[in-house]
């Protein structure tokens, strides 16, 4: 069973054991148009559209213990993102993988932040057909990020439901292609900070509950999980609360879900890649139910956890072997 104490145990182990090392590479690697670079001196070129025009989607698996977590799914949700927008991946699947893969062993990093971004290119689509523009990756790798530190996940955080933004409609941009107009969530964030809170909640402007800076929402009341389905990004963290709610025998709907239910919910709970079931205890400045974690939201954290161990969702890293020669200048050996 994972529970929060051994998890977190294991993580702050593994973290002490990080932060004395010598690797250069210990804080971060990037792959930039097929060079390995130290995270910290990695750059993109000033015209790019994706700086340009945003033109571009992304995706974020995780590594959690020395294992990738659930790559194939963030692969596959990358590919559907970049079809929808007319970009390609620029390198095969088994090819992307084998680098992350490898980054990953050279840089030493057990619990891992990869992102992988495609992106137009140097030109953009004014005038080009989109099939003749030779599309960009970026990857890099980071020490693994927290959107709720570990040392709030037992008590919880404190969200509002944003009043001064709303969630871009999905007939503006779509949410399911994952993307970085961070407009809304961003101005939700300001919000939530004015407000003392720590995270926004946006609504779709027609009293339905969407999602936030980062994070899908669920609810749980008299038993029964609710996550919205529209006007989100599906959320790969979210199929895993699919998974572990269904393995513990809990029903979980995925339908419209008024931001009504939300003030009424026995428990709440983000999901996102960067920090994994994260606990909302205080809503728009009052405590959700009695205010501490609930026990459908613990079960659905040890699940979660648990299935980062479980080889149907992820695999081993080898960090003794790295295929790809030294980074930029830097010796790459793994630690
Ligand atoms: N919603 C938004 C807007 C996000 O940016 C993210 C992740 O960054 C999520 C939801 C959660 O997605 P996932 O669980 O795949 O990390």
């Amino acid at each position: 069973m994972a529970t929060m104490e051994k998890v977190f145990a294991g993580y702050n182990a593994r973290q002490s054991v990080l932060n004395s090392s010598d690797n250069p590479l210990s804080k971060g690697i990037a792959w930039i148009e097929g060079e390995l670079v130290p995270l910290s001196e990695a750059r993109i070129p000033l015209l790019d559209q994706g700086f340009m025009h945003s033109d571009l989607t992304y995706d974020v698996p995780s590594v959690w213990d020395g294992r990738f977590f659930r790559l194939d799914d963030h692969i596959t949700r990358l590919e559907a993102s970049c079809t929808k927008l007319r970009l390609k991946l620029p390198l095969p699947r088994e090819e992307v993988k084998q680098i992350l893969v490898d980054m990953v062993a050279k840089s030493g990093i057990r619990d891992a932040f990869v992102e992988l971004i495609v992106t137009r290119g140097l030109k953009g689509v004014r005038g080009t057909k989109p099939a003749d523009l030779k599309n960009n990756l970026y990857m890099f790798i980071q020490p693994y990020v927290w959107v709720m530190e570990p040392n709030v996940q037992p008590t919880g955080g404190s969200a509002i439901v944003a009043r001064t933004v709303r969630r871009v409609p999905p007939g503006s941009i779509d949410p399911t292609i994952k993307n970085l107009q961070w407009g809304d969530l961003v101005r939700g964030m300001f919000e939530a900070e004015d407000r003392g809170a720590d995270y926004p909640f946006l609504t779709d402007g027609d009293a339905n509950l969407t999602e936030g800076s980062g994070f899908n929402i669920v609810l749980v009341k008299d038993g029964v999980l609710y996550t919205p389905d529209r006007g989100v990004l599906q959320g790969v963290t979210r199929k895993s609360v699919i998974d572990a709610a269904k393995a513990s025998g809990f029903e979980i709907r995925v339908e419209y879900v008024p931001v009504e239910l939300a003030f009424q919910s026995d428990e709440i709970f983000m999901c996102t890649t960067a920090g994994g079931i994260m606990p909302i205890t205080a809503l728009d400045g009052k405590p959700v139910n009695d205010g501490k974690v609930g026990p459908i939201t613990k079960a659905i954290w040890d699940g979660y956890w648990a299935m980062h161990y479980d080889s149907a969702y992820s695999f081993e890293i080898n960090y003794g072997q790295s295929k790809t020669n030294g980074v930029n200048g830097v010796n790459g050996s793994a630690k």
